[in-house]
């Protein structure tokens, strides 16, 4: 099964995706995880995308296709994938689309989870990410045990300079321009199904397994 999870910024894709991983055993690609990854590494694409992602505009299209290019080749995606996080134009949705013709293969369904936008800034400025192993807690919602300290690692827990009110401003204005067009560009192909993310996490996810359940073998 092939799918791509939209939805702005804070909506929950990340913690969705993981949950279908779990479910349906394809892999996540999280192209914010990538870039985030080459930018702790300082490898020339974390510092081509590094001035972009800390102010929380969106990394040059080129950049992200060639990354999209190059990990849906990987085996493990033979049997389907999860894209979270891309694509996030238009232009970027034209490519996916040569990439996948050029491969023989097509998205199955587009998730798109859909959050009030003031519910997004209190979700994203309360999240904390562990330095470490990159799990993910929020002040109030889903506090750590230990303030400040990962449950799972031990790590140090930090905010990424991408979840500061300013940064958040300027992403959530990054979704509603460049990104949100995506969702008629998905509808018209038919392959659009839109998800309710407000409430209970187990809920919503039930939700995408419906969805996901109406794919005929
Ligand atoms: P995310 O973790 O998905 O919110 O992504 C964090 C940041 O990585 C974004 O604010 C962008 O700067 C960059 N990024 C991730 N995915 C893309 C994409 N598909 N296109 C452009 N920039 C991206």
């Amino acid at each position: 099964m092939n799918l791509i999870l939209l939805g702005p910024p804070g909506a929950g894709k990340g913690t969705q995706a993981q949950r279908i991983v779990e479910r349906f055993h394809i892999p996540q690609i999280s192209t914010g995880d990538i870039l985030r990854a080459a930018v702790k590494e300082a490898t020339v694409l974390g510092k081509q995308a590094k001035a972009f992602m800390e102010k929380g505009q969106l990394v040059p299209d080129d950049v992200v296709i060639g990354i999209i290019d190059e990990r849906l080749r990987a085996p493990d995606c033979q049997a389907g994938f999860i894209l979270d996080g891309f694509p996030r134009t238009i232009p970027q949705a034209e490519a996916l689309q040569v990439i996948l013709d050029r491969m023989g293969k097509s998205v199955d369904f587009v998730i798109n989870i859909e959050v009030d936008p003031e519910e997004l800034v209190r979700r994203l400025t309360g999240r904390r990410t562990c330095k470490n192993c990159g799990a993910m807690f929020h002040i109030l919602f889903y506090p750590p045990k230990k303030e400040g300290i990962c449950d799972r690692c031990d790590g140090i827990l930090y905010q990424r300079e991408d979840d500061r009110e300013e940064a958040i401003r300027t992403r959530l204005n990054e979704y509603e321009k460049q990104t949100a067009p995506l969702i008629q560009y998905y509808r018209s192909k038919n392959i659009l199904r839109p998800i309710p993310g407000m409430g209970d996490q187990d809920q919503i996810f039930e939700h995408i397994v419906r969805v996901l359940n109406t794919k005929s073998i």
